[in-house]
């Protein structure tokens, strides 16, 4: 046992001598004193645990203090803090739009409007004619206007805060109709019932889970009601003996009895003569531009689904509604910046162009299998090159966030296996990489899907893999 010299605890440095160390010192700017104080400490504390648990003894210990060590140490504590928080990560994940990977990776012009937009001043919310002050959204509304028919639109943050928007400016203090077939859940943290009490709305559901008509709609309208309303389910599909209400008939509804409307539609999807359609792939999703032909005064939609934008949620319909959501003072707190405005003009100028294909979510989502087949190839190869077992297998891709479910998209995968470590490891050890790599794990392998490569993201991903070739562990 630990005595005398053999006390490791006698060794331990306090955590001014770890600071004052010559290999320590020179992290002091790199982090701030204070920070690295705070990992000092941190590092101390850890090795007195492992001195207590037994698992650190005084030869252990002079040997992590020699020759530098502690700087070592303690460099590696200042990376890990680093490699937290928002990086670029490489996608190889089989979802499309995951929203653990922030979405929807925007066209690189339209990240070059938003970096643009970031570092200058701009034309945000004044007249470059009269000077005079004017919205910040108004480019947005014409866009809009000319992509999918609506007479106006306004962005928000996201389609959360659009819903909520809507319900909060359309039906505050009053009543809304929703069917219960639609009162989702969506990613966890998105319920219709919350969201409606949030905006301080009293929900009425009617009809069934499975079965809901417009006669249900009309037999609960009283003279509290403010909004009737439609959700996409999203993330799940009742099948069988069904019926939803038809959206044009709830407008009519509504009309008749001037009561607001709205349709939450989720996943954005627009289709334009000069793109590869899209809809089939996703399931057949309703189009935005049928939403709003459906003449419901509200539809709302998230920008970094299948639009492919950043992320924002957009409100497209009947002028006198949108006016009434501009003129809420939710709007205020809501609304999008000049970074997300800036790519939401960009993504939208570029489908009107007719280069809508060549947005990244639209592209992956549209690829063929067969196309993707040289990569898949090419990545078995180079892996196998690199000591582990790799071959390409016919899988499925998903679109993701809730945007479609029950819908896979055929592609190949590449199923790795390395002899070194269990495929959990694997995939932790891919995480820890610089970029991070996030792979599936299926059947003891990992599988790594071509679908999600971006430009330059199969070389970070090889030299990943290329970094644990015959290292274990
Ligand atoms: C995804 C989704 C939302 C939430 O949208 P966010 O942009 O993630 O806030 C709300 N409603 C529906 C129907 C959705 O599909």
């Amino acid at each position: 046992m630990a005595s005398g010299t053999d006390n490791p605890y006698r060794l331990l440095p306090s955590v001014d001598e770890v600071l004052r160390d010559a290999s320590v010192a020179p992290l002091a700017p790199e982090v701030g004193r204070a920070v690295l104080r705070t990992f000092a400490q941190r590092l101390v504390e850890a090795w007195r645990e492992e001195i207590r648990a037994g698992d650190l003894d005084a030869q252990g210990l002079e040997a992590r203090l020699a020759g530098g060590g502690l700087g070592e140490s303690m460099r590696s504590l200042v990376q890990r803090d680093r490699a937290r928080g928002i990086r670029r990560a490489v996608n190889v994940s089989g979802v499309v739009l995951n929203t653990g990977l922030g979405r929807a990776p925007v066209h690189p012009e339209v990240a070059a409007r938003m970096e643009e937009a970031a570092r200058s001043f701009c034309v945000l919310e004044v007249d470059r004619v009269s000077g005079e002050r004017n919205r910040r959204d108004d480019r947005i509304s014409e866009l809009l206007g000319r992509l999918v028919g609506c007479e106006a639109g306004i962005a928000v943050n996201n389609n959360a805060g659009a819903a909520l928007l809507t319900m909060h400016a359309l039906a505050t203090g009053q009543e809304a109709v929703v069917s219960r077939g639609e009162l989702v859940e969506i990613g966890g943290s998105f319920r219709v019932p919350e969201v409606m009490a949030a905006a301080g709305v009293r929900l009425v559901e009617v009809g069934a889970t499975n079965r809901t008509r417009i006669e249900d709609y009309e037999a609960a309208l009283t003279a509290e009601t403010g909004l009737l309303m439609k959700v996409h389910p999203s993330n799940f599909r009742v099948v069988g003996f069904t019926s939803e209400v038809d959206p044009a008939a709830m407008a009519e509804l509504g009309r008749r009895r001037e009561v607001a409307t709205a349709w939450d539609l989720g996943s954005g999807l627009i289709e334009l003569p000069t793109m590869s359609p899209l809809g089939e792939r996703v399931g057949g999703e309703t189009e935005v531009a049928q939403a709003v032909d459906s003449g419901v005064d509200v539809v709302t939609f998230s920008g970094d689904k299948l639009l492919g934008a950043p992320q924002a949620g957009l409100c497209v319909g009947r002028r006198e509604a949108i006016a009434r959501l501009r003129r809420d003072p939710m709007y205020r707190a809501l609304r999008c910046d000049k970074v997300t405005l800036a790519g939401l003009e960009a993504t939208l100028e570029l489908l009107l162009a007719g280069r809508g294909d060549e947005l990244p979510a639209r592209r992956m989502l549209l690829a063929e299998g067969e196309s993707l087949e040289p990569v898949a190839q090419r990545l078995a190869s180079a892996l196998e090159a690199l000591g582990f077992e790799a071959c390409s297998e016919p899988g499925q891709s998903q679109p993701g966030s809730g945007s479609a479910p029950g819908v896979f998209l055929a592609g190949p995968v590449v199923r790795v296996v390395d002899p070194a470590r269990s495929a959990g490891t694997l995939a932790a050890a891919l995480r820890a990489m610089d970029p991070p790599v996030f792979a599936r794990v299926h059947d003891d392998a990992v599988r790594v899907d071509p679908r999600t490569l971006l430009p330059g993201d199969e070389e970070a991903l090889l030299a990943a893999f290329a970094r644990l070739a015959g290292s274990a562990g």
